[in-house]
């Protein structure tokens, strides 16, 4: 049925700064779709912003009126959804919506959405289809073979010996990739994703790979099916404890920029990965529009950057850093990339640093806890200047409170006029939070920080 925009605490839609401008649709409730409600609605081209499900801290703050019924995976409700509220533009956050095909649906229905199709998602939901796209149009990434049995699969990583990387095909919630530093550990991962089955049906296929020794940075272009234009740099930190110990994570914590992606690698990437990447999905009648994401391995050896995931929207944390320094009218970026119109349109940033901690239900990423209370966010936020604080998955209890998920549920956000600044801002805030179910890390932005930064704090 058609929900209606009722939901937390709020019941009328609000208006960006232009009253007549084009209504905004924003899909998920993650930190990321927070962020870009955040981005769409300051735009001046926005008339209301809705954001579905969205969460408690988007609903709260007002940052776009939250829909927390509208069920995403049933198309013909986003559309009559859309229809009833004059949506002329709907943006697509996480992954799994556009794998299972809601672009395709909402196109058909004549609803500009910024989000590649199912065909062009197969970038981000079956590595073996990024991986075989790299080797036709000659993309630089880690040397690899795709099996289905797993004593084939054994043969061959005996013969390239450990470290290796072993992937399941499609999504696996950023869990589908086990870097083994021995054979015995690559063995392993092979049952596990072969024989016990261990992703399901992303499990089918596993892709090995050779283990690229470097620095990871993230890439983000927004694509209109031909043009390309590249957003500022980031990276985030996947591991959940500080000193990147302990087990992969969706991201701990982000910065922007990455001084590691010079301009000359910034542009290395754009000719030699992403435009390759929007031709060659054009000419295989994949036409992509979107974010491409590309994740980096920035080679000891070479110096000169490989791919190493290749996604279809925004990383969450990074997409909280490239927002808070995203001077541009959003919306009108956006629908020109759904028109494909991105030829000549530039992007303005903010000059400063942005950081965000990312603060997580304890337990995360292993057995995460979940229905904490988190108290004293708005005392956080006016701690220090330019401090926001965005909401992944949080709820209110019945006496208003904000209650978080499993995982992770906050992205302290702030900007500096260097990196520390941006990190003190944000760490200050940290610590005025009152959660005692949550934690995060203290040491983001160590790569780009001085050397001796963390001494006192991680020892
Ligand atoms: P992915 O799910 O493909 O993004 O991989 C998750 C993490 O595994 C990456 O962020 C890297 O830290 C690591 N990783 C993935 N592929 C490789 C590789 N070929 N060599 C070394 N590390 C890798």
């Amino acid at each position: 049925g058609t929900s209606e925009p009722s939901v937390f605490t709020d019941s009328s839609p609000r208006g960006g700064a232009a009253a007549e401008g084009v209504v905004v649709l924003v899909i998920g409730g993650g930190a990321r779709e927070h962020a870009l409600c955040c981005a769409l609605r300051r735009s001046p081209s926005s008339g209301a912003v809705f954001c579905a499900p969205g969460n408690a801290g988007i609903s709260k703050a007002g940052d776009a009126t939250c829909v927390s019924d509208l069920n995403i995976a049933d198309s013909p409700a986003v559309i009559s959804f859309c229809r009833k509220w004059g949506v002329g533009l709907v943006v697509v956050g996480p992954e799994a919506p556009l794998v299972a095909g809601l672009t395709n649906d909402l196109v058909k229905a004549g609803i500009l959405t910024f989000g590649p199709t199912v065909e062009a998602a197969a970038l981000e939901g079956s590595k073996d289809f990024m991986k075989s796209l790299c080797d036709k149009y000659n993309i630089p990434t880690a040397k690899y073979k795709t099996f289905t049995d797993p004593s084939a699969a054994k043969k061959y990583i005996k013969e390239e010996g450990a470290p290796i990387v072993i992937k399941a095909d499609g999504l696996a919630d950023g869990k589908g990739a086990i870097v083994a530093m021995t054979l015995e550990e690559a063995y392993e991962a092979i049952d596990l994703i072969l024989v016990m089955g261990a992703f399901g049906s992303a499990g089918c296929k596993v892709i090995v790979e050779e283990f690229l020794e470097g620095e990871e940075a993230s890439f983000h272009a927004l694509v209109d099916g031909e043009n390309a234009i590249a957003m500022e740099t980031s990276q985030d930190h996947k591991r959940v404890g500080d000193g990147d110990t302990g087990p992969n994570t969706g991201g701990m914590g982000a910065y922007s920029p990455a001084p590691i992606l010079t301009l000359e690698l910034q542009s290395f990437v754009m000719q030699s990965i992403i435009l390759p990447i929007v031709k060659g999905m054009a000419v295989e009648g994949r036409k992509f529009v979107g974010v491409l994401y590309a994740g980096l391995m920035i080679e000891k050896k070479s110096g000169l950057p490989k791919m190493i995931e290749c996604n279809v929207r925004f990383g969450d944390p990074e997409c909280q850093v490239l927002m808070a320094r995203l001077d541009s009218d959003l919306t009108q970026v956006l629908l020109a990339a759904c028109k494909g119109e991105l030829r000549g349109v530039t992007l303005e940033w903010a000059p400063e640093f942005a950081m965000v901690v990312v603060m997580a239900s304890k337990g995360y990423p292993v057995a995460s806890v979940s229905g904490t209370v988190i108290r004293n966010l708005e005392a956080a936020e006016a701690v220090a200047p330019s401090v926001k604080i965005l909401h992944a998955g949080t709820t209110f209890d019945s006496d208003g409170n904000f209650v978080a998920g499993r995982g992770r549920a906050l992205g302290v956000t702030a900007k500096g006029r260097n990196l520390e600044e941006a990190r003190q801002r944000a760490y200050q805030a940290v610590e005025t939070i009152n959660w005692p179910g949550g934690f995060c890390r203290h040491d983001i932005g160590w790569r780009a920080l001085p050397k001796n930064q963390f001494t006192e704090k991680s020892g």
